[in-house]
């Protein structure tokens, strides 16, 4: 038995970001992961592979679309499946290698197994029982389904299947018009797959502006992803190497069928906190199913710190990540924050979806005065250079003050360009003191700047 300042359980971007704090901030630290490797969904199923197949399959769209125009010419590449997993299985390696070399720098030990906790200040990992003064469960989240829908990972597969399908298949159908059904559905899309995208709502990507949303979906569509809005998927009867999908359409309730050889199901995902114990030890739960916590990310439980996906709020790597840095600043006696107003969030196809703050809808519902600030990139000069004049900067500010309060972005590195807002923000900026900042031409950046412009006298290339 070892006793230690800080167990984490789950070292994903919320558990192995918690750990390492932690040890910086001086306190002895253990991290409880059962998986092979260490960085959760994140590095191992999630974000990073998807990005992998993202980029290789961008490179084909470009060379398809784009190479002759610029002059360059001979044949597209083909697709070697095989070797393009391999170049995803290799970058996850290198991620995932990382964190353990993280870990060993940083003196925290890795305690390989599956973690409970029998009470209060223990936590037993097989037939071990190790002592903290302070546990974070860090545990995660896995993909939910939806009724009568069950994911064998071969013909019905989760995002975890979708990331390594034996061959592209010709007729892909993906239900849900969320973030990973739109990611992984266009990496199939670019790679010869027949996509057809069934979403219960009017609108892909529901929360997200509207009108951000409206015309994403007109560029996918343009990118071959065909969509059944308004449809409530009922059930998928799988075969052997097909499946059958059938929906109710909700106008009207007819209900229709379509043929599959794999289902994606990209219906959301739920906290994972199975085999922990928690019900046992009275920990409470929210009616959503995750961990209850204060402010401080603690629960009921004195000594017992939960965060990341197995708690409320948006299931991203990054707020995982920053409520890992502030439970251990908790912990260690200092002053912890997140600013849970200032979270981005990034779809990461292309063009990029980037977003931060209020949505125009979400102003309109309050009741808000709001002024908006727009900028097509058709009027950036380096955007048109590579063929992504497409989308645009919408910066929403307050009408009186002009505080910004939500910037929504479809366009080239929307995902990069996000960030300086997400700065503004946090320093409370006004819509003219982005307008204000000498951004360098010739950069997709100065689509941002144009959006703040925009909210003032008028931006100058519209
Ligand atoms: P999601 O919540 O983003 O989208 C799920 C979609 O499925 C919704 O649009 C919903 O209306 C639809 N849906 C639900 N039931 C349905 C039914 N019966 N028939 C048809 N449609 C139905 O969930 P997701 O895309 O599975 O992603 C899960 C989580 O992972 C999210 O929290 C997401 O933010 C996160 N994630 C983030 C990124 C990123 O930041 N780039 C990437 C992948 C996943």
């Amino acid at each position: 038995m070892a006793s230690y300042d800080v167990i984490v359980i789950g070292a994903g971007p919320g558990g192995y970001v918690a750990a390492i704090r932690c040890a910086q901030l001086g306190l002895k630290t253990a991290c409880v992961e059962g998986r092979e490797t260490l960085g959760g969904t994140c590095l191992n199923v999630g974000c990073i592979p998807s990005k992998a197949l993202l980029h290789a399959s961008h490179q084909l769209h470009e060379a398809e679309h784009n190479f002759a125009a610029m002059g360059l010419r001979g044949k597209a590449p083909s697709v070697d499946w095989k070797q393009m997993l391999a170049y995803k299985d290799d970058v996850i390696g290198q991620n995932t290698k990382g964190i353990e070399f993280l870990f060993k720098k940083n003196k925290i030990d890795w305690i390989k197994g599956w973690a409970a906790i029998p009470e209060a200040g223990k936590v037993k990992v097989g037939d071990e029982v190790h002592e903290a003064k302070s546990i974070i469960v860090a545990s995660g989240s896995e993909p939910s389904s939806i009724p009568n829908v069950e994911i064998d990972e071969k013909t019905v597969v989760s995002s975890t299947g979708a990331l390594e399908l034996p061959k592209v298949p010709k007729k892909l159908v993906v239900i849900g018009a969320g973030v990973i059904g739109l990611e992984l559905g266009s990496v199939y899309a670019r790679l010869g797959s027949q996509v057809e995208v069934i979403e219960f709502l009017d609108k892909v990507t529901p929360t997200m502006d509207g009108e951000v949303s409206k015309a994403f979906q007109r560029l996918l569509k343009k990118q071959g992803l065909n969509f059944t809005l308004g449809a409530a998927v009922q059930g998928v009867e799988a075969m052997k190497t097909k499946a059958k999908v059938t929906y109710k359409l909700r106008k009207d309730d007819s209900e229709h069928t379509v043929d599959a050889d794999v289902v994606l199901v990209a219906t959301g995902r739920k906290a994972f906190t199975d085999g922990l114990g928690l019900q046992a030890l009275g920990v409470e739960m929210t009616d959503r199913g995750v961990i209850r916590t204060d402010k401080q990310w603690a629960t009921n439980i004195p000594g017992i710190y939960a965060i990341g996906d197995a708690i409320e709020g948006p299931m991203l790597a990054h707020k995982a990540e920053d409520e890992g840095m502030a439970v251990a600043e908790v912990i260690a006696g200092k002053a912890g924050h997140v600013n849970y107003g200032v979270i981005p969030s990034v779809i990461y196809t292309h063009p990029e979806v980037a977003s931060v703050g209020q949505t125009e809808e979400e102003l309109k519902d309050q009741g808000r005065a709001y002024k908006v600030g727009k900028f097509s990139f058709m009027g950036n000069g380096r955007a048109k250079a590579v063929f992504a004049g497409d989308g645009f900067v919408k910066i929403l500010a307050d009408k009186d003050t002009d505080r910004i309060l939500g910037a929504h972005i479809i366009g080239p590195s929307a995902g990069e360009l996000i960030h300086e807002v997400c700065v503004a923000m946090e320093f409370g900026a006004s819509a003219e003191d982005l307008a204000l900042t000498c951004h360098a031409h010739p950069t997709f950046s100065e689509a941002v700047r144009e959006a703040a412009l925009a909210c003032g006298d008028g931006a100058i290339h519209a």
